[in-house]
């Protein structure tokens, strides 16, 4: 499609060169398999096409909507449509490619240990007994801990087995549901997303304070589970802890099992990394494995980046994967990170999280939960850009740098005494350095 070749040409303009031509370059447009929804990439590899779908996908599908097309970007790996191509003929035609399920999301290539084996037991137990033991099952945790990897991979045994499986984002949920409306045809969404056998929604946290799509979120649900359907939600936070929610939806959030991911351990890591290497074909040494490991504190999604980085210098480069190299790119990876970060990212960020307006944080509000988001706001802004106090002061409306100076001083008191302020100021980090957000 023409488009979409345009749609390279203005991600062109707007991303730095040497990233275009070491990654943007190599994709390809697939007008076999795009529609009218969704527009599909192939890399020639795994590393160039996860790299490429974290960091862009969300700006080329926004180029898309400036060309005036509203599509899913799906950008995949070359063998990964090989082998779906070569699971199609013999089993499922098209349901493959509609449910969008990424293939290497599976139970094997997840790497268990103590901080998710509770949610792997549990999408387990689904996977083999669909609609009868957790239903739903709603997993939760930070970014990049694997959620969607555990979610897809219920999603692809069950695929495989012919049951139609639906993978969809509130988001996607969303405009779907907004296009049939429009286009008047609610019964064909209707019975799109309630004939499914199994219904994978991830990051259900955006159903908040979006009124129309949680009641029709909620038709959808008691239609699946009336039918004894398998529905597996995931979410950044508990039930309980979404703002905004509807209190019928949240309880039944809880009506099956919720499951928690915490950030792995360090073995944990150490498997993770082996097992990226292992599929994408990238030989480390075990110091280098532990380096990475030791330095990339939790998010998994963190840990791709760096692998896709390291083979992609060594092999551009035709340099060894070495020790040096590994904390050369690292260092590197924190500041792209970090550069990247603005202070209105940040304030969008934790108004979101507090459930709050940006504009709040910058008020002269002192109620509570204002003076406490603009607290951590604050000391993000001082951590992780390089604005100087007076920058602060002036960004967030107060007096001179005196006083950042001294909330920074109050800020640091609060870390060192109350846990509950020092974890979300830690999962706020992670969420705004992991690469997911940029
Ligand atoms: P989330 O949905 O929680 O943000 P993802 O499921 O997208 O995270 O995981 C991010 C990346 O990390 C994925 O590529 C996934 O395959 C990988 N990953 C996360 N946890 C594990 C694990 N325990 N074993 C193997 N890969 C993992
Ligand atoms: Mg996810």
């Amino acid at each position: 499609m023409k488009i979409a070749s345009e749609v390279l040409d203005m991600l062109k303009q707007e991303i730095p060169d040497i990233e275009y031509n070491r990654y943007v370059k190599q994709l390809r447009y697939d007008a076999k398999y795009s529609n009218d929804m969704t527009a599909l990439f192939i890399a020639p590899n795994p590393l160039v096409a996860n790299w490429i779908k974290n960091k862009y996908t969300k700006k080329i599908e926004h180029l898309f909507e400036v060309k005036g097309k509203k599509v899913d970007v799906k950008i995949i790996a070359k063998n990964a449509k090989e082998t779906k191509g070569k699971t199609k003929k013999s089993e499922q035609p098209k349901k493959v490619i509609n449910s969008m399920l990424n293939p290497s999301h599976t139970f094997d290539n997840f790497m268990v240990g103590g901080s998710n084996q509770f949610a792997y037991a549990a999408a387990k137990s689904v996977s083999e007994k669909p609609g009868e033991v957790y239903n739903p099952l709603f997993i939760y945790g930070g970014v990049g801990l694997g959620k969607t990897h555990l979610m897809q991979a219920a999603g692809n045994v069950l695929q495989n087995q012919g049951k139609n499986v639906i993978y969809t984002t509130v988001e996607q949920f969303l405009n779907d549901f907004l296009r049939h409306v429009r286009n008047q045809t609610m019964e064909r969404f209707k019975e799109k997303y309630r004939n499914c056998d199994v219904l994978l929604i991830d990051d259900i946290q955006f159903l908040s304070n979006k009124d129309t799509i949680q009641e029709e979120f909620f038709h959808t649900f008691e239609a699946l589970k009336n039918d004894k359907k398998q529905i597996i939600l995931t979410a950044d936070k508990h039930p309980k802890q979404i703002g905004g929610l509807e209190k019928r939806l949240q309880s039944r959030f809880e009506w099956g099992l919720v499951a928690d991911i915490q950030p792995p351990e360090l073995e944990t890591k150490i498997a993770i990394i082996k097992k990226k290497c292992e599929i994408n074909k990238v030989k480390l040494s075990d110091d280098i494995v532990n380096y990475i490991a030791t330095v990339i504190e939790s998010n998994v999604r963190e840990i791709e980046g760096i692998l896709s980085k390291l083979h992609a210098y060594s092999q551009l480069m035709h340099v060894d994967i070495t020790l040096e190299f590994t904390k050369q790119i690292l260092k590197d990876q924190i500041q792209e990170n970090r550069a990247n970060l603005t202070l209105d990212t940040i304030t969008k960020t934790v108004a979101k999280e507090l459930n709050i307006k940006p504009s709040e944080i910058k008020s002269k509000s002192r109620s509570k939960n204002i003076v406490y988001a603009r607290r951590i706001a604050i000391y993000l802004c001082r951590e992780l850009t390089q604005n100087t106090m007076p920058q602060l002061a002036q960004y967030f409306g107060m007096k001179d740098h005196t006083a950042i100076s001294h909330m920074l001083k109050k800020i640091n008191e609060l870390i060192q005494n109350d846990e509950d302020f020092k974890t979300k100021i830690e999962e706020l980090t992670n969420k705004l350095t992991s690469s997911s957000q940029i």
